[in-house]
């Protein structure tokens, strides 16, 4: 038996009686699975009073429909290094649920991934898609392989193969990949390059976060990281607040985190600080972004390298993350449970107002408690980073069309699409008694949406 859930309302008993026996049996079906045990219980834990309301989602078992994937994909991933020598990963695709429509989720590459990431990830992207109010399913996916270090070739050789298994199980209404860590446009083009030679067909809605020449919606890129700064401008604005000339601090200094800082900077803030798993740097005078997109984008360097290009205003801290560098709003956008709850005692000490998780699952739900207690507006990724796949969302509707949109439709679209997620969340929690608990009506908006089509559906 594991600790027991915690639940985040008072007026819902009977909802969290009915849903411990649950979780523990989730427990003893997914053995060792940490993240997604973790990603569960965080849903689990807001789902009392939606229960306790509406006994039909019991008697149809709807949760444990849901905590089960509709289908989980393991396979074999041989690859050859520019050497000759011969190499064998594991690819996962977790086809998770579709009752809003295809399997719609990222690929990691990445030498921490394990079926239970990927089911966490998969199990997230349930609700997050549910929340952009697009009709799409949720599906994530990925392997063990470490892009970092191997050539161009390499990686083409890898995505080819990686495509060769996994393209009989995609198309453009079934299931739907795009990036994720260690997944970016280079990969995506390798991928959809095996996918068109092996089907023989053109169909462009079948990944998403292509080039833009070729079938790729204008601010995808940059979709994430400026949706989760539109929504924390949205949490400020419901207190009064606004960013500009916020101290921000930025966690990673990937796809995700380049473009939280670009957005914060266009509302007026200063980024002083980003990551790495090689540690963090500070820039008091504000992070120059076109050195950093060199640097990451380009030349796939270290924030270290920033550092050194930067000379004396810039410093480098090593094996450490960026949390104790005081700031008024934390943006961690790097990877699952990097902020802990001592580093979120450290921020709440140094005056934070608001967190919004650009990665997923990046707090710990230890840390999310210290910031919810103290008052401050906190916003899950389920809802913060939707703007990504809202986005692939859009890239997937403008190729059913044979269309294309300028990047400022695009980011007007994005910028209602997170104004949409910030107020159903924020009206979910007030109208289940949690008022400001984004954690809350994030989980059971996205929760109900898609409960709803598996009522309608039958038993699915
Ligand atoms: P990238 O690969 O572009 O960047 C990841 C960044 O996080 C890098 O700076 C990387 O540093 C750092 N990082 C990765 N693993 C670790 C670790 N174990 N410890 C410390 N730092 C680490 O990925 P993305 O920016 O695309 O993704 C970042 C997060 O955002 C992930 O949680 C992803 O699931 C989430 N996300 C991404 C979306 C997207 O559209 N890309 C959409 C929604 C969520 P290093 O280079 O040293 O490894």
């Amino acid at each position: 038996m594991s600790t027991p859930l915690t639940p985040h309302t008072r007026d819902d008993d009977a909802g969290a009686r009915l849903i411990e026996p649950l979780y523990q049996e989730i427990l003893r079906r997914n053995v060792g699975e940490t993240e997604f045990h973790q990603a569960v219980r965080e849903v689990l834990e807001t789902l009392g009073p939606v229960l306790t309301k509406r006994p039909e989602l019991v008697d149809a078992r709807i949760v444990e429909r849901v905590c089960e994937p509709e289908r989980q994909l393991i396979f074999r991933v041989p690859w050859s290094d520019d050497a000759g020598g011969i190499h064998v990963n594991r690819g996962f695709r977790v086809e998770f649920n579709s009752s809003l429509g295809p399997y719609k989720g990222g690929l990691r590459f990445h030498p921490s991934v394990n079926l239970g990431i990927v089911k966490f990830l998969g199990f997230e992207q349930i609700f997050k898609n549910a929340l952009t109010g697009m009709p799409i399913g949720g599906g994530k996916g990925g392997s063990d392989f470490d892009p970092k270090g191997r050539s161009d070739a390499e990686v083409m050789r890898f995505c080819q193969s990686f495509m060769t298994e996994l393209h009989r199980h995609l198309g453009e209404y079934t299931d739907v990949p795009a990036g994720d860590i260690g997944v970016g446009g280079r990969e995506i083009g390798y991928l959809f390059g095996q996918y068109k030679r092996i089907t023989n067909r053109y169909e462009s809605g079948v990944l998403t976060g292509k080039g833009v020449g070729w079938g790729g919606a204008q601010a995808r890129t940059e979709a994430t990281g400026y949706g989760c700064v539109m929504f924390t401008d949205e949490m400020l604005r419901v207190r009064g607040q606004d960013l500009d000339r916020r101290r921000v601090v930025v966690s990673g200094s990937g796809n995700v985190a380049l473009y939280a800082t670009e957005k914060a900077q266009q509302l007026g803030a200063t980024v002083v600080a980003c990551s790495d798993s090689g540690g963090y740097v500070v820039d008091e005078k504000g992070i120059d972004l076109d050195l950093l997109k060199e640097i990451k984008e380009t030349g796939r360097g270290r924030v270290a390298d920033y550092a050194e290009r930067r000379g004396r205003d810039a410093h480098f801290v090593a094996g450490r993350g960026p949390w104790e560098v005081p700031c008024d709003v934390a943006l961690p956008c790097a990877t699952q449970n990097e902020l802990t709850a001592e580093d979120a005692a450290v921020l709440v000490r140094n005056g934070v107002q608001a967190v919004a998780e650009g990665a997923n699952m990046p707090t710990t739900p230890e840390a999310v408690r210290v910031f919810q207690e103290a008052g401050v507006a906190f916003a899950p990724g389920k809802a913060a980073n939707a703007g990504g796949v809202a986005t692939s969302a859009l890239e997937m509707q403008q190729n059913a069309s044979r269309d294309s949109w300028t990047f400022a439709h695009t980011e007007e679209r994005l910028a209602e699409i997170m104004r949409h997620i910030h107020d159903t969340s924020h009206e979910t929690a007030a109208r289940y008694g949690a008022p400001g608990n984004y954690v809350v009506g994030a989980n059971i908006a996205g929760f109900e949406l898609v409960a709803e089509a598996m009522l309608a559906q039958g038993l699915i």
